[in-house]
């Protein structure tokens, strides 16, 4: 377990996440398809937003998902998740492993999401 750092292209949305990126994985849902990301799940306490929340903006009408997007510079930077991939009632943070400093994102080997069928 390492603690990253991560934020937003323009810098205004500043946050860590302590993970081992054990599980990164890209999902086909119609959101994601578009936004191509890829994404690690952590426990909700594994994440801390140190700075940005007046930056964030939300989309997507789903309870269980919501989706903060930096309004400035338009990245997404994570989700916060009302379960976890186990379908379990813990919160967890979905992260763009993009936003990651020291994260070579295209040596990761992301399994697929089914999420156009399991959302
Ligand atoms: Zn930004």
């Amino acid at each position: 377990m390492k603690t990253y750092s991560g934020h937003c292209h323009c810098g205004a949305v500043h946050f860590e996440v302590d993970t081992d990126l054990a599980a990164p994985f890209r999902c086909n849902c119609s959101l994601c398809a578009r936004r191509g990301t890829t994404i690690q799940i952590v426990p909700a306490t594994h994440f801390r937003l140190l700075s940005g929340e007046e930056s964030l903006t939300r989309y997507g009408s789903r309870e269980f998902s919501k989706h903060f997007f930096c309004r400035t510079c338009g990245i997404q930077c994570f989700t916060r998740l009302t379960v976890n991939l186990k379908l379990e009632n813990e919160p967890s943070v979905g992260v763009n492993l993009g936003c990651l400093e020291g994260v070579d994102v295209g040596a990761l080997k992301p399994a697929t999401f089914d999420g156009a069928h399991l959302l």
